[in-house]
């Protein structure tokens, strides 16, 4: 019950500037659940690998994906270790996720031409980091149906 691992390491991304904390979801007992060391996502929400943050609110962080597959590809994940979008059950925290990333597109100047949000799910979905994350991809057409 180590209040330094509820939201992640001080100092990280996971932090807001201001200092404060999310406590009007947070006090839910499957949310003390919050990071893993060997989650390379709870890594970069603690602040222990760097990351391009785009934005942030009080239950996600946006930053951009290392590997770029579009001219705007920014990832938007949980703060919270969520493994996946199988294994969600935050209302709260998946609206804000969300909209964090519609935040994201409009601030990526996509909201006119259109982007894509994909949540790959799993072995069939293609999903290689197993913290729940939504990719924003834009700045191209995209393609349907998806590869
Ligand atoms: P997925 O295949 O849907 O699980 O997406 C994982 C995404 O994480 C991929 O698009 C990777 O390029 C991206 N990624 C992996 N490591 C990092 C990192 N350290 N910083 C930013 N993005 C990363
Ligand atoms: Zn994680």
């Amino acid at each position: 019950n180590d209040p330094a691992l509820r939201n992640g390491r001080r100092g990280g991304l996971g932090d807001r500037p201001d200092g404060a904390r999310c406590h009007l979801h947070c006090s839910f007992p499957a949310a003390r659940v919050l990071m893993s060391d060997a989650c390379l996502f709870c890594r970069i929400v603690g602040g222990a690998i760097p990351a391009a943050l785009v934005a942030s609110n009080d239950h996600a962080i946006a930053f951009r994906d290392l590997h770029p597959q579009a001219p705007s590809h920014v990832l938007v994940i949980p703060r919270r270790h969520v493994a996946s979008l199988a294994e969600a059950i935050d209302a709260a925290e998946l609206g804000a996720l969300l909209l964090l990333a519609a935040e994201v597109a409009r601030s990526e100047g996509l909201s006119e031409t259109g982007y894509r949000v994909v949540a790959n799910t799993g072995d069939d979905g293609g999903q290689t980091v197993h913290h729940l994350h939504l990719h924003v991809l834009g700045g191209r057409a995209m393609h349907w149906p998806p590869g």
